[in-house]
């Protein structure tokens, strides 16, 4: 039994973190939980707000990468696990300039499996259905999918899996790996494709669509997200894929249309820029594993929770 007695949880400051750190304080077998975050633009000091007055939360600034840091973080806080969550997450970037996703989501992993290893502890990995490529149309990709990533950044992260696969087999390292699919919630940043096209609606502007806007993602509710990690983690058998998604499909031109709708804004504001380059199609992942051995499924229906998350979102990005 994996203990949630004192949890380093990295990436802590971002969208999905910040969701699993609030669930994370929930239980009361949770005494402690250290956020570690480097606070590079993708974190938000505002993300904390709310649990910082837990006493129970404390927070290391710093980054993966620096392993004395890390070390020393594991022993003041005597932690008794860890959620791996920080990443370089934008796959744009990750095209215009693959370094800092080498830097972090592979080296940064590589050296907290390491310090993972030498405290003993158990480690969660969050990865992404990204790491497969593009799912062929009326299929779902299991665990045993080989990986075929398509971007520097899904590239990055089948490459951390693969160093922590290595570490199970090499070291027997307790270490068990979660791979989403595509998260929506309050507090992701704006550069992501929901916050994105809420902010240019808000602003009257064109919602840039890559190419035919018919590229298809299973999205699910952050929270059921960060409910997922938990029960791989408390759940999963060391050296076991997991999959957590919704089964609730929408193409990006469909997410559009809702918003649109939504915020009472014509759909001719819709336009269709210039592909991106290596742009996979479709994500689809088959959750069974997950639903037979982990007690959890993804529970918050998309309409509902949609609706709900798209509101607080256009409250937030609404032009001042
Ligand atoms: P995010 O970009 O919102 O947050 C990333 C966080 O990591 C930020 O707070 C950032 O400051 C921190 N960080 C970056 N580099 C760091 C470093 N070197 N040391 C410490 N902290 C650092 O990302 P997110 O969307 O919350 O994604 C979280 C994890 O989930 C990532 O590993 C991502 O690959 C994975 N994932 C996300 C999605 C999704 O839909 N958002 C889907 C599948 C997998």
């Amino acid at each position: 039994m994996r203990s949630f007695k004192s949890i380093l949880l990295t990436g802590g400051a971002g969208f999905i973190g910040s969701t699993l750190l609030r669930k994370l304080l929930e239980r009361p077998d949770v005494h402690r939980v250290v956020v570690l975050d480097a606070f590079t633009y993708a974190g938000d000091r505002g993300n904390l707000t709310g649990p910082d007055q837990d006493p129970r939360f404390h927070l290391v600034e710093g980054s993966i990468n620096d392993a004395a840091l890390v070390q020393k973080t594991l022993d003041d806080y005597q932690v008794s696990g860890i959620f791996h969550l920080a990443a370089e997450s934008h796959v744009d970037r990750s095209i215009i300039d693959p370094s800092n996703f080498v830097h972090t989501n592979i080296g940064g992993t590589s050296s907290l499996i390491e310090c993972a290893r030498s405290s003993e502890l158990p480690l969660l990995i969050c990865s992404s259905d990204e790491v497969y490529g593009s799912t062929p149309v009326h299929y779902k990709f299991t665990e045993s999918q080989p990986l075929r990533p398509s971007s520097p950044y899904s590239a990055s992260k089948a490459s951390a899996d693969l160093l922590a696969l290595a570490a199970v087999t090499t070291h027997l390292q307790d270490i068990v790996i979660a791979r989403c699919t595509n998260s929506y919630g309050p507090r992701q940043h704006r550069e992501k494709l929901i916050p994105k096209l809420i902010h240019q609606a808000l602003r009257n502007q064109p919602l840039s669509l890559y190419g035919s806007g018919q590229q298809i993602r299973d999205w699910m509710h952050v929270d059921d997200c960060a409910l997922g990690l938990i029960a791989v983690f408390e759940r999963g058998t060391q050296g076991n894929i997991y999959h957590l998604g919704a089964s609730c499909e929408s193409t990006n031109l469909g997410i559009a249309r809702r918003l649109l709708k939504l915020l009472h804004k014509p759909e001719s504001l819709i336009t269709h820029v210039k592909d991106r380059p290596g742009h996979d199609m479709r994500y689809a992942l088959n959750v069974s594993r997950s639903l037979q051995t982990l007690q959890w499924k993804a529970r918050i229906p998309f309409r509902t929770g949609f609706e709900a998350v798209a509101r607080e979102l256009a409250s937030r990005l609404r032009p001042s």
